[in-house]
């Protein structure tokens, strides 16, 4: 049987290492990080994340701050509010919770956020650092995976790596920074033929689809590391993509959903607040 990465003792130590790491910056700089978060209209998913997220922060001493605007908000408003926190010397962190309602251009507004305030790393100018291999900040979900391979010593360097999914916020930048990292990676997507015949290479396999049993345990190599990154719901629970009971017979490393790589996300941003408040210039 497989052992079952930890994500969330692992997520946990974090944040109290981290807690320490705020108090020292306030003692010795007198800097206390800011995270600015806007949401827009009234998605239940990303209420709990926002909620989760504010509540995490005030677990470790980071100061931060929700804007909500109704769904009805115009581009122009959220933009002026973003290029508020873009001026606002408290404010080292902003982050615009996704989606948003459908008729607001989610890109358009993100690429207001200053370089050095993408605390989720998902700007122009972050994600092309990361292409370039001069990794600046990184998006919390993929970092807290390297997070957790690096924690139980998994190598990545000259391995397979098959990416499952393809999207701004996990699939693509994990997949350059598995390249970064000297891995032989492939990205599969909606359009990709032949799936098993790649899974079975794969010597860490990242599914991150949003579908449960869309990996079953004959689609696994021998030994694999399987990191899951979905989460549905079924029947009242909490799933992952992989079908979780069966493969961890198979796999070397596996997540948990819950438990394993969700957690990290939340830790990993917190961690990301921080290093750009440790940047900041104390005032005079
Ligand atoms: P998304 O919908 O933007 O992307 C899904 C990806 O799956 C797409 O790139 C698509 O090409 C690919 N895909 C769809 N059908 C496929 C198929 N048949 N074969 C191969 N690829 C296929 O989703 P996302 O935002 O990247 O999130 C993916 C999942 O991860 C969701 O369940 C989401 O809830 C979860 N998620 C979890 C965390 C976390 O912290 N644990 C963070 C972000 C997202």
């Amino acid at each position: 049987m497989g052992i079952i990465i930890d994500g969330k003792t692992l997520a946990k130590e974090k944040r109290e290492e981290l807690k320490k790491k705020v108090q020292e910056l306030k003692d010795k700089e007198e800097i206390v990080p800011g995270l600015a978060i806007i949401r827009v209209g009234n998605d239940p998913a990303s209420e709990i994340y926002v909620r989760n997220k504010l509540k995490a922060c005030q677990e470790v001493g980071i100061h931060a701050v929700e804007q909500h605007f109704d769904e009805n908000a115009s581009e122009q408003e959220i933009i002026e509010r973003i290029e508020f926190f873009n001026q606002e010397k408290s404010i080292d962190g902003i982050l615009v919770q996704s989606p948003l309602p459908k008729n607001l251009n989610e890109k358009k507004i993100v690429s207001f956020i200053l370089g050095s305030k993408d605390v989720d790393g998902f700007g122009i100018n972050n994600l092309g650092h990361l292409l370039a291999n001069q990794e600046q900040v990184l998006a919390a979900t993929p970092l807290g995976i390297l997070h957790l391979l690096e924690k139980y010593e998994i190598p990545i360097a000259s391995k397979n790596v098959l990416v499952i999914g393809r999207s701004q916020i996990v699939g693509r930048p994990l997949a350059i920074m598995f390249l970064n990292r000297d891995a032989t990676v492939t990205i599969a997507h909606s359009k990709t033929k032949n799936l098993k015949e790649l899974t079975l290479q794969a010597d860490i396999l990242v599914s991150a689809v949003g579908r449960p049993h869309f990996i079953t345990a004959d689609m696994v190599k021998e030994g694999a590391v399987c990191i899951d990154v979905g989460i549905n719901r079924e029947n009242g629970h909490v799933i992952g993509d992989t079908d979780f009971d069966t493969i961890k017979e198979k796999a070397s490393f596996i997540t948990p959903v819950p438990g394993g790589v969700g957690p990290m996300t939340v830790a990993t941003l917190l961690e990301n607040v921080y290093e750009l408040a440790s940047t900041r210039k104390k005032e005079k």
